[in-house]
Order: C-alpha cells, then structure tokens, then sequence
C-alpha cells in the first residue's frame, strides 16, 4: 500500500537529523479485546501465534478457500449473498469456529453435506468491538470429526461498510456509472465477507458476481468467466492469500494490454492517458525479476480508480489499485506503480503475519522500490525518490510519540491503521539501505531474492526474518552488522547514531537556488526549471521556510502558475503552503481540489494546514469537509474528523 506520510510539508526549520520524539504526538489509546491493556509492552521475541486485530481461531481451524456467490446492488449500496468457507481442522478436539465479523448481517451458517444438503448450525455474534468487529462463533460439532469440512455463511454488508466504497456516477471521472471499490487493508476484510480476517493465514477464493449490466467487475483473481451484457462474472484466485488481498471493483472500464502478462484497466476517458503514463510497466515487471526472480502472480495488471480513491495505490496481486493522480504527463509518479509491483514479492509472496510486523510488508517494498527505480530510471531519481521519503520520516518521527517510531512498535496500536506512517516505509527501507551497505550489493540482493523464494506464500514475523539474516548472512559475513545494531534499528526510536543521510545533489541544487532567490541574491527569471518533475517540485515546496513571505509565493505562483497546477501532488503541496502562510488567491482551489481528490495524502496535510491556521481557517475546513466527506472512503475519514473536530467522538 502506498499512502505516504499523513503530515507532508517538511518546513526547512525546526527540524534535526534525528528524531527524538514528543510524547505529546500520539497518545496511546487502551487497546481493546482480545488485545492487552493499554500501552502493554510488546516483547522483542513476542512471536504471537494469534494476530492480535483477529479473533479467529485459526491454529485451531484454518479457512482454505473462501467460495464468493453475491449480489452487487449499488441502489442499496450492498453485497448479498453467501461464502462457502472449506475449513480445515487442526485441532481435533475443537468443535467451534470462530470467525471475523464487523457490520455484517449474518442471515444462516450451515455445514455443507454434499449436493444441495445443507445442515443449519447453532452460530451467535459475541460482542462488538469498533475496531475490531465481533466474532462470528459457530458451533462446527456436527462436522464430526472430519479433517475437513465446509460451511455456507448467507449474509449481507451494510452501506457503511468499511472495506467498500460506493461512488455516484458524479463522482466518476466519466460521470457516467456508479462505482465500486475495495480495500480492505488492514483488518477490513471482515467488513464484507466473513473469515478469518489475518495475515497470518492464507486461502484461495473464487466468486460469482451479479453486477448491474453494462458495467464491467474485477477482482485480484482470474477472471474464469464474463458476461457485461447480463453482467455476470465468475473468478478464481488459485493462489493463498491473506484476507485483506481479497478486492473487488465494479465500473465502466476499459482495457489497454501492454503486453502478453500486463496491462491497464481505466475508466473510457482515461484509459488513453493511463495507457501512455504506465506504459513502462512490462519494464518494471523484468527490473524486478532481474533482481529478485520470477514474477508469481502470472497476470499483472493496473486499475486506474477513480479520483475518490483514497490511497496512492493498493497492491492487489494480479490487479494494483492506483489513483488517478499518479498521471502527471511525465511519468514523474510513477514511482507509486513500481512499489504496487514490488509488493508482489514483498507483501503479497512473503507476508507480515500481523500487522505489528507491517515494516516487513511496506520497508521491504520501499527498498525494492528504490531499487527497481534505479534499475529503469537511474541513480538521480532513486536518490531523489529516496530523500523525500527520507524527509517524509523525519517529520513523523518528530510528531511520533518513542513507543511508534521502532520498525516493531514497542506498544500495541488500538486500530493497526494508525500504524501507516513513515516508519515502517521510510525507515524500514533505510535499515535494508544499511545492510546492503554493510554487505555489500551482491551479497545482499542474492540473500533478499533467497529469502522471497524460501519463505514465498507464507506469512513471517520480524523474528523470522532476523532467524534467517542470522544464518544466510550474518554468520556467512561475521562482525559487519552486530547484534545491537540490529536490535538498535528494529526495537529503539529514531534513527541510529552511525545512520548516514541519503543525499540527491539535484535536490540540494534545487534548495540553494531556492535560498538564494528568497535571499534576493538571484531573480525567479534565473530560477532554471525547464526540466523539473514533481520531485522538484515536491521539495522546493516542502523547503520554502515558514514565514515566507506571501508577496513572494504571488511572484512564483505568476510564473509557475502553481494554483492552476495539474499536477496532484503539487496541487496538494502547494496549497499546503498557501494555507501555511496567508496566501490568499490559491483559496479559490482548495474546495474543487478537495472534492474531486480523496486520496489520503493529497488532503489531510491541507485540511490539517487549514485547520491549524486560525478559527476561520477551521470553519473553512468544516464546511468544505462537509460537502467533500462522503465522496471519500470510510477509513479515509476519521483522520480528517479528527483533525477537524479534536476529542470529537460523536464525529467517528
Ligand atoms: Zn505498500
């Protein structure tokens, strides 16, 4: 998953090399059932056979397939329908089976008995948790003591769902259809099917989807079978995969083969610009393999959401979800597409088997990302990709309170998505930057690519794969990375002492010339630009210091035309900085551009600039939240809720 840091702008003051923390930043809230009390200490070694965010009994029973039959009705904005769940027992002794539920109308569970034979169980939902949902127990005895055995759950989801995301046509980028989306990182699978919701376990799935006619669904499965005029579709995903992998997307569509193995699905009026700005994507699949072996997944393919999507990109295997915000006409995003890629080895083939080990997933894929980016692009734009998720981090650290800046948070988070800040990307890819160091490059990427393949299709701990460093390159190469270091960057805050900085001297260029306009030591006519990307931009926005004055961004906004900008992400950062410092013609922007995008890391840093400004800034924000809030996803939401409306319950 790509949703970058939440607080963007890095102002030029205020910041050190090292974060320390503040306490303050991030209040540990008391974790709820079946998780320990509040801020409990993790252990170092704590190799937790239940996922802490799950309730299901899967060391007892684990689910192997998950059979979707369901209904897509967008006037209701549910699913209906049934999983058939094949479940294997592992205990024999146990004889109830326990499952992950949040917001689901369960109508019948029943023991399959061959044919059409259905045995209904005894079943009860236990008691709810927001975050967490409520266990589905069913009473599996009359399976007797067969090895395996299969239910069939009928149920329905709500409008609220958390996983789903239903768009009017309006908001569309073609205007036309209604659409549908999912993402159910991370413990949002049980928001619309019922299973075990862990990534601790795996399972295959198939489905049989009624869409409304004309429109087009998809899923991270092969499609076996479609029918766009009676709008039925059959899919099959061979393949185990954690719960939160499961995605489904319904819309009007098209489809831009790039080659044999990949392409890209758009909505009509996008697809052509999709097609141009992706187009590298068959090259990035051979960069990736030439580092780290063969592709699985057999299929890999794009889908371009629309502008409502809430992240940069979700890696779906077969099918990455990515935001329409990455077509900035110059191929300078494209960055986000290559980390969806790299998930296929790091995340999607080797798993985190809880979402405490996250850095597992999102370090690993960060570093493969700037590896294969380097590979296709070059060195200056790894090394300019690698700085700003560099800055990225150090600004979280000093917002983040010590418990949450270590790769393994030292303390159980109440919801595992607050855990998606810059440590486990930023920081996790800067440590696998530092054993390649100390390594070396060859050594290193042969144990990277021994590693994807040992553990390929299964779910590790970080314990796992400190066991497997230990073997295959520490002892192979003793006394270049000791055990304190190791400990030092996986269990403490910050940064290590001995860390060294990424440096990209066509950024560093781009702030002296910067500094020396602000000084009135150069003209903006001298300011060479010809050439930049977004990551110029990105960080000369990111570095004009606070207190620059508004007189100043009217004389770059008359030359660059800022406030008008295409591009997403300079868009967001811009505006960021009108906010920041009083610059009041790029207002007129902030409620279209807050409306039509709701991808997470575009908005909040501008919504927590307005809300920051002054109580008029506040208000602004309110009122344009109002309006803009329900085009964005649900677990989008509560972040700008708590933004806007501080200690606000009621708001959730
Ligand atoms: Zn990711």
């Amino acid at each position: 998953m790509k949703v970058s840091s939440l607080f963007q702008v890095f102002l030029l003051t205020g910041l050190g090399a090292c974060g320390s923390g503040s306490p303050a930043g991030g209040e540990i809230q008391s974790t709820a059932k079946p998780l320990p009390p509040a801020g409990e200490q993790v252990s170092n070694d704590a190799r937790a056979t239940r996922d802490p965010y799950s309730y299901a009994n899967s060391e007892q029973m684990r689910v192997r397939h998950a059979e979707l039959n369901l209904t897509v009705d967008f006037a209701t904005q549910t699913l209906t329908g049934q999983v058939t769940l094949v479940v294997e027992r592992l205990n024999d002794q146990a004889g109830e089976l326990v499952l992950d539920t949040r917001g689901l109308d369960i109508r019948r569970v029943a023991l399959n008995q061959g044919g059409a034979k259905l045995l209904d169980l005894p079943w009860r939902l236990g008691e709810a948790d927001p975050v967490l949902g409520a266990p589905l127990l069913v009473d599996v005895s009359a399976a007797g003591r067969r090895g395996r055995f299969s239910i069939t759950v009928d149920y329905t989801t709500r409008p609220g769902a958390e996983a789903l995301q239903w768009l009017d046509k309006g908001m569309t980028s073609d205007g036309r259809s209604p659409f549908l989306y999912s993402v159910a990182a991370s413990i949002h699978a049980r928001s619309w099917i019922p299973l075990q919701d862990t990534a601790a376990t795996r399972m295959t799935f198939g489905a049989r989807l009624r869409v409304p006619p004309g429109l087009t669904a998809l899923m991270s499965a092969r499609t076996l079978s479609a029918d766009i005029q009676t709008g039925e579709y059959t899919f099959s995903m061979s393949q185990e995969i954690p719960a939160y992998l499961i995605a489904i997307a319904v819309g009007e569509l098209k489809y831009h083969a790039f080659d044999q193995r990949s392409g890209v699905w758009a909505e009509p009026s996008v697809i052509e610009a999709a097609a141009e700005e992706f187009e590298d994507t068959p090259a990035m699949i051979a960069g990736a393999e030439a580092l780290y072996g063969p592709y699985r997944w057999e299929q890999y393919d794009l889908l371009v959401l629309p502008p409502a999507f809430s992240l940069g990109g979700m890696e779906h295997p077969r099918l990455s979800f990515i935001t329409p915000t990455l077509i900035a006409g110059d191929k300078s995003l494209v960055g986000t597409v290559v980390h969806e890629l790299a998930h296929s080895w790091s995340g999607n083939l080797v798993t985190n088997a809880s979402w405490q080990h996250m850095w597992l997933n999102e370090g690993f894929t960060s570093y493969v990302e700037m590896r294969v980016v380097e590979t296709l692009y070059g060195k200056a734009e790894r090394k300019m990709e690698e700085v700003l998720g560099y800055q990225d981090l150090m600004f979280e650290l000093a917002e983040l309170a010590p418990e949450n800046q270590s790769l393994v948070p030292a303390v159980l988070l109440k919801n595992p998505d607050d855990g998606f800040t810059a440590v486990p990307y930023q920081k996790g890819a800067q440590f696998l930057v530092y054993l390649e160091q100390a390594y070396g490059r060859e050594a290193f990427d042969a144990f990277l690519k021994q590693y994807f393949d040992h553990f390929a299709f299964q779910s590790v701990t970080t314990e796992d794969f400190l066991d497997y460093l230990q073997q295959h390159l520490a002892s192979v190469y003793p006394g270049r990375v000791s055990a304190s270091q190791l400990e030092r960057w996986i269990y403490a805050p910050g940064m290590p002492a001995d860390f060294v900085p990424p440096v990209s001297p066509e950024l560093e260029e781009i702030r002296v010339v910067i500094l020396d306009w602000l000084d009135g030591e150069i003209e903006l006519v001298d300011i060479p630009r010809s050439n930049w990307g977004s990551q110029q931009w990105r960080y000369l926005l990111g570095h004009l210091p606070v207190g620059t004055d508004p007189g100043q961004l009217a004389v770059l906004d008359d030359r660059f035309k800022l406030t008008d900008s295409g591009n997403a992400i300079v868009t967001s950062k811009w505006l960021e900085l009108a906010v920041r410092m009083g610059y009041q013609p790029a207002y007129r922007r902030l409620e279209p551009f807050l409306i039509q995008v709701g991808r997470s890391s575009l908005i909040n840093n501008v919504y927590r600039a307005l809300a920051e400004s002054s109580p008029q800034g506040l208000e602004l924000a309110r009122d344009i939240y109002r309006k803009a809030g329900p085009g964005y996803h649900p677990t989008a939401r509560p972040s700008i809720q708590a933004l806007l409306y501080p200690g606000d319950r009621a708001e959730d």
